[in-house]
This record gives C-alpha cells, structure tokens and sequence, in this order.
C-alpha cells in the first residue's frame, strides 16, 4: 500500500507539467529573453522557462525546434463591437474576434471607442462576455461610440467626461481607455473632453486626430493637449507632419516621445503609408505598439492580420526582438495590463508559436503601395490560458493511428 501509494506520488512528481514546448526560441522582452528554451505550462499558467525541461516531467511535450515562442499577441486597436446590422462600427464593421485573433496568435484585444457609456454595456453582453480572445475596451468619449447615424461622431453634446468615467471606472477590470476620432471640427473641445475623462477615470486617451487642421496643429497634440501615458494612434497617415522636404524626421516627434506620449500604428483601412514608415523607422522613430486597427475593410485589403504588420516592419530591418516587444509587452504596459504580454513563471499561458518563413513576398499599405520583402510570419499554434486555440499543422494532437 505503502509503495502504492509512494509510486503514484513519484509518477505525479514526474508528469508535473501539463505541456511542454520543447526547443523553440523564446522571444520575451519583459524578462530580456532572446534565446531557445523550454516553456512548461501547469494549470494554465508558465509554470518554467529554462534551458532544459526534461520530456519525462509533462504529459505532453511538442516539439517547437527552428520556431519561436513568443507571449500571446496584444492588439492594442481593433474593433469588435460586431452586433447589429447596420454599416457602422458596432455593426458589419466589426468583427467577432474570436474568428479572427488566435490564426493570428493574437489572444488578447483592445476595442478602440466602438462604444461608448451609453452602449458598453451592450457590447459587453453581446460580445465581450462571449468571446474566448480577451477583450478590453476604450470607451469612445461620444455616449453611442461608434454607433448609430454616420456623424455621430462629430455630436459634441454627447461628449460627456463625467458620464464616461462614471463607466470606466464602475468596469475597471475591462475599459482600459477613452478613445476620441474623427472629430473634424476646428476647435480642442473634444480632445479636451476626452482628456478630462481619461484623468477622472485614471485611463489614458487614444486619439485618432482624423482631420488635419490648422486651427488645432498636429503637433500641438502631442506636445501639450496629451498626457505622458496617452497614445497618438495612426503614427504613420500619411498626413502626419513627420518628414521635411529633404525626407529628414520633424524633431518634435522625438520631443512628443520624451514627454511620454505614445506612438502606435493603428494601421487600418486608410491610416498606414509606406512613404511615411519606411523613412521614418530608418531614421530610428518606430512606433511603440503595432496595432491593426481591424475592421472588415481592413482585414481585407493591406493590413490582413498582425503578423502581416509585424512582417512588414522585419523586411523594413526592425529586428524581430523589437518586432514581438511591440506587439505583446509593450502594448500590456499601455494599457496598464502588466500580467499579460509576457511568459514570466506564474503569468496566464498566453502564447503564441510562430514560424518565420523566407521567400519572396509584397506587403501593402493603406495606399495600395507595394513593398517587396522575404521574411513572413505565420502562426502555427496558439494557446489560451494553456489551451490550444489555434494549431496549423496538429503540433499538439497524436497521430490519427496511434
Ligand atoms: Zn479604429
């Protein structure tokens, strides 16, 4: 009985991961790993990253050798609110993300001012509380967000600061943010307001500043109206002040930058050009966080996916560490969401097992231009909290006859 007993133990000592990713490169710039390592997963969480895990210790070992091993990607911009049936962003615009995410080893997602106070808590109900991909929101300062009559947007009355960080912070642990875009009009006051916001709830702000106009200058924005912490999305649209007429960077931007303002791409259907990123990021200002700024018409033409944009910026020569620090850690720490975007031991097993391919292939931007390159992206398998979610090739299933 007794040794019963004592073999058991031994035996559930030896099994003590439920998985293991054997062999791959782990990329994890939280705790400054570039290097090939086994990754265990227990209970749904990293349960150790080390040089070498013995097979004999997990239920499950799949070997992830010339792969790499990376947190589960942050989209820091996308739009979900996929629920009624009109051509608006909280309608056929959207998305339902889990459709979409984890082919993409994309496992957490920002929904950027599809809502707003008055309709969150639709959006909740009706997506956010269903999905698999966790979602986080950014309430829109406009009370009906994206939805409704196609100037809804430009409804000053429905700005309300107080109202918004009343829902912000009554669903603190999902509203990570207030979002203001495509306001078109001349004046601060909706900046302002979705500033005042921002600070009563203690989220920072998004902004898509839309139109360009010279009563409220671009770089004002960012000098002055936002708060270190506040993201500028869309960094490279195309009319961004960013290059003068020799091609060189406009310093203010590395002065935004030293305030603490942040740059993400938020790429989208319209809001990403090459002739503005590939001078810039060669002059050194790549931007914080890669986000896709997903909606139906973005998935579909230049933008595609996350990996597609982080295949664009590898072939414009930003090395893959940076590449993966943009779209995983980085974005967690703009939204204050410091346990995800990382494999620490005792994080949620968020991961995602990329394959970099080589041959010869085009990206596009939000212009239709062409950029040729030979190094892709793709994903073979996606785990949330430790579970396959996504698996190309059947890394994690036995073979059919066994
Ligand atoms: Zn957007």
């Amino acid at each position: 009985m007794a040794l019963c007993l004592l073999a058991a133990l031994s035996a559930s000592a030896q099994t003590r991961y439920d998985l293991l990713l054997k062999g791959g490169h782990v990329i994890d710039a939280r705790n400054g790993i570039s290097a090939v390592r086994d990754v265990a997963i227990a209970g749904g969480r990293i349960a150790a990253v080390a040089e070498n895990i013995p097979a004999s210790a997990a239920r499950r070992t799949v070997d992830v050798s010339s792969l790499y091993v990376t947190p589960g990607l942050v989209d820091m911009h996308v739009h979900v609110f996929a629920a009624t049936m009109d051509r608006e962003y909280t309608g056929e615009f959207g998305v339902r993300p889990d459709g979409f995410t984890f082919r993409s080893g994309v496992t957490t997602v920002v929904d950027a001012g599809s809502s707003g106070w008055r309709n969150f808590e639709d959006f909740k109900r009706l997506v956010i509380d269903r999905m698999q991909t966790r979602i986080f929101a950014m309430l829109n300062i406009v009370g009906h967000g994206m939805g409704g009559r196609k100037d809804v947007e430009q409804n000053v009355a429905d700005m309300d600061p107080e109202k918004s960080a009343e829902m912000a912070r009554r669903y603190k642990d999902i509203v990570v943010g207030i979002k203001i875009a495509h306001y078109a009009g001349p004046d601060w006051g909706p900046v302002e307001k979705a500033v005042r916001a921002g600070t009563l709830a203690n989220i920072p702000v998004m902004v898509d500043f839309a139109a360009f106009r010279p009563e409220r200058p671009f770089q004002e924005l960012v000098l002055k109206k936002l708060r270190p912490g506040d993201i500028y999305t869309h960094t490279y649209l195309s009319v961004v002040p960013m290059l003068d007429s020799e091609g060189r960077l406009l310093p203010y931007l590395l002065a935004a930058r030293r305030r603490g303002v942040i740059f993400d791409v938020g790429h989208g259907g319209g809001s990403f050009s090459f002739r503005q990123a590939i001078p810039a990021v060669k002059q050194g200002f790549m931007a914080d966080s890669i986000s896709t700024d997903l909606h139906v018409d973005s998935m579909n033409a230049g933008m595609k996916d996350m990996l597609n944009l982080m295949s664009k910026f590898l072939n414009m020569g930003v090395p893959l560490d940076d590449v993966v620090a943009r779209a995983t850690w980085n974005p967690a720490r703009e939204i204050h969401r410091e346990q995800y975007g990382h494999l620490s031991v005792g994080a949620v097993a968020d991961v995602a097992v990329l394959r970099l391919i080589e041959g010869n292939f085009g990206f596009v931007d939000s212009e239709r231009r062409r950029m040729g390159g030979t190094r892709k992206l793709i994903c073979e398998l996606t785990l949330k909290g430790g579970r396959p979610v996504w698996d190309l090739n059947g890394l994690t299933s036995a073979d059919w006859n066994r």
